[in-house]
């Protein structure tokens, strides 16, 4: 059991000396999550033909959209504790350690260097440990009977999911009324033009390319705003082209298999389309709210504030609860870093009592996005954060094993704060890639989420 005083916030990592425990490697990550990171050229190599480049499918992060020319790494794998180490099974999953976002940003003091051909990881020059690209899939170059490579239609979330965007677009743009942190539109002009709308039969042929070579276990839909329903009409298509295709391996006795609809609330007089989510076999809803104080809101989101408002977002989730459950299968996320820390803990423990769960990913101040070349906070900051969150989900009641047991994605695979719940469960990052990839080791989710019908 880790001791309460570990997770005191004072402590940075500096030396290699500093990572002792489990929490010192999250200290780690968070301050990864938060500086960004360098690039050596040298490094680079291997990127885009044995090691996963960045695709930027939804977002670029990068502190310069570079043209689309420089290649760039979008995941780095890290051990989770001295004796946890990197490594992957031959398909190139992983099977121990943890997966960060790679951004890079050129004043941060974490640089990545190739030394006597093993990656690794200094701060202000001081080596801090190996670290490891992830393998690159192969399906990313093999193309749909049309001809698209896959990787302009899917993309890989880390080592075990995938994300579709079926078009880089959202109506907010138009009038300047986009979430002011979000640069999804300039990321689809720089990095995929030419694919405007990717089509249902499309999208599921490449899952299909990509599941045969059985690299991940489900997929999430996402993308911008579109008027009225149009956005939840294409996500549905997408889903019933992907269910012809039988890739349902995982399908539960609920009928749903592992997808994962991002969308946009839904008004009022819309809620009908989180029925048709689930009736079409989705198994989660994630509608994000970004922001959690009203009032601002409507200042960073003010494209989602007119169209459908603050407390009927809210209602839509709760809603979404009532047909999906309250075990972890309705969540939402907020952007963590603009606003006070105090607001967004007090929505996120008001969504935990409603039985939804929010996750919180750093704000990166990006290219293209209206809060360009703005700062986000010290990583203490997101460090004391991600503790009160996660102590939160902990006392509401939601089990981290059976969101496991669930498929639950963009959770525990790649998330920061659910790597907090994670080491405060006592469970090991082996334990849990095995309950990802190899469902016969697994709690059974049957249990997992009926056992949990009503966590707070
Ligand atoms: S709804 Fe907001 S976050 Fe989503 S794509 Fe539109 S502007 Fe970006």
């Amino acid at each position: 059991m880790i001791d309460s005083r570990e997770w005191s916030i004072e402590k940075e990592i500096n030396h290699p000396e500093d990572l002792v425990s489990e929490v010192d490697y999250l200290r780690l990550w968070t301050e990864v999550a938060v500086e960004g990171l360098r690039i050596a050229d040298e490094a680079r190599k291997g990127l885009g033909v044995d090691y996963l480049e960045s695709i930027n499918a939804v977002y670029a992060f990068d502190s310069d959209f570079q043209g689309g020319n420089e290649i760039s790494a979008e995941w780095i794998a890290m051990p989770a504790a001295p004796y946890e180490s990197v490594s992957f099974d031959k398909k190139g999953r992983i099977q121990t350690g943890v997966i960060l976002e790679a951004y890079t940003r050129p004043r941060s003091p974490f640089l990545l260097r190739r030394v006597d051909g093993k990656l690794t990881l200094e701060k202000n020059g001081i080596y801090l440990l190996d670290v490891e690209f992830l393998p690159r899939p192969k399906y990313l170059d093999k193309k749909t009977s049309d001809g698209i490579a896959c990787k302009h239609l899917i993309a890989q979330v880390g080592s075990a999911w995938l994300v579709n965007v079926p078009s880089q677009y959202c109506y907010y743009f138009k009038d300047g009324d986009e979430c002011k942190f979000c640069n999804l539109v300039e990321t689809g002009k720089v990095y995929h033009p030419g694919i405007k709308v990717k089509k249902p039969e499309q999208v599921a042929e490449a899952l299909s390319i990509a599941m045969e070579e059985n690299q991940s276990i489900g997929v999430s839909l996402c993308g911008g705003s579109f008027p009225g329903t149009s956005g939840h009409e294409q996500y549905i298509a997408i889903i019933r082209a992907i269910q012809e295709r039988k890739l349902n391996g995982d399908a539960r006795s609920d009928g749903s298999v592992p997808i994962d609809c991002i969308a946009g609330a839904p008004r009022p007089d819309e809620l009908y389309k989180i029925d048709e989510f689930k009736k079409s076999g989705a198994r989660f809803f994630q509608a994000n709210l970004e922001i959690g104080d009203p009032k601002w809101f409507e200042a960073v989101c003010p494209g989602k504030a007119k169209a459908v408002g603050y407390e009927n977002w809210i209602h839509a989730l709760e809603y979404a609860t009532e047909i999906f459950g309250k075990t972890g299968r309705v969540r939402s996320h907020l952007v963590a870093g603009i606003e006070p820390a105090r607001t967004l803990l007090d929505a996120v423990r008001r969504l935990a009592e409603k039985g939804i769960i929010a996750w919180a990913n750093p704000w990166k101040p990006s290219n293209g996005s209206q809060l360009e070349n703005h700062r986000t906070p010290l990583p203490l900051w997101f460090f004391k954060l991600y503790d009160r969150m996660s102590d939160i989900y902990i006392h509401a009641g939601f089990s981290y094993e059976a969101n496991i047991a669930d498929l639950a994605p963009r959770n525990a695979d790649i998330s920061l704060l659910f790597n907090f719940w994670r080491v405060k469960t006592g469970i090991r990052t082996t334990d849990m890639w095995k309950g990802y990839f190899n469902q016969g080791s697994a709690p059974n989710p049957a249990q997992g989420p009926q056992a949990l019908e009503n966590p707070v």
